[in-house]
């Protein structure tokens, strides 16, 4: 799995990204290799390795993630035709960064998950 550098950098913004929304909770941006037409990734501000290190105290940034998800979408223009969240975790979600991310997809229609 790669290290979470990148995506501590494009946080900080030391790095180009092309971020859609970002408050003091999380940050999204649009995904370097897009799968779909629309593709987002959306990431907690302070670092969580991967969904196994979400616990009572960290939670609430889900909520908030799931939330923005929404708002991203609507902003996107995806909301009615309808979208994808995706977590991967660890080697056989294909999780390849060690940040928990959210993906964010639509714009087009979705096959099946595997
Ligand atoms: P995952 O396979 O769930 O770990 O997804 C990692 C995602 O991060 C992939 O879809 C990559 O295309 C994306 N990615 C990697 N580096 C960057 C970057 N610098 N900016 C935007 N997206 C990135």
């Amino acid at each position: 799995m790669k290290n979470n550098n990148i995506f501590e950098k494009i946080i900080k913004k030391t790095i180009p990204s092309d971020i859609v929304y970002q408050d003091e909770i999380l940050t999204a941006f649009k995904d370097i290799k897009p799968i779909a037409p629309t593709h987002i990734l959306i990431i907690p501000n302070i670092f969580i390795s991967c969904a196994n290190e979400i616990n009572k105290e960290n939670c609430y940034i889900l909520g908030h993630m799931f939330y923005i998800s929404t708002i991203v979408a609507k902003k996107e223009k995806i909301d009615q035709d309808g979208y994808r969240i995706i977590i991967n975790c660890n080697k056989n979600g294909g999780q390849e960064i060690n940040y928990l991310h959210m993906h964010l997809l639509g714009g087009k229609k979705l096959g099946k998950m595997c």
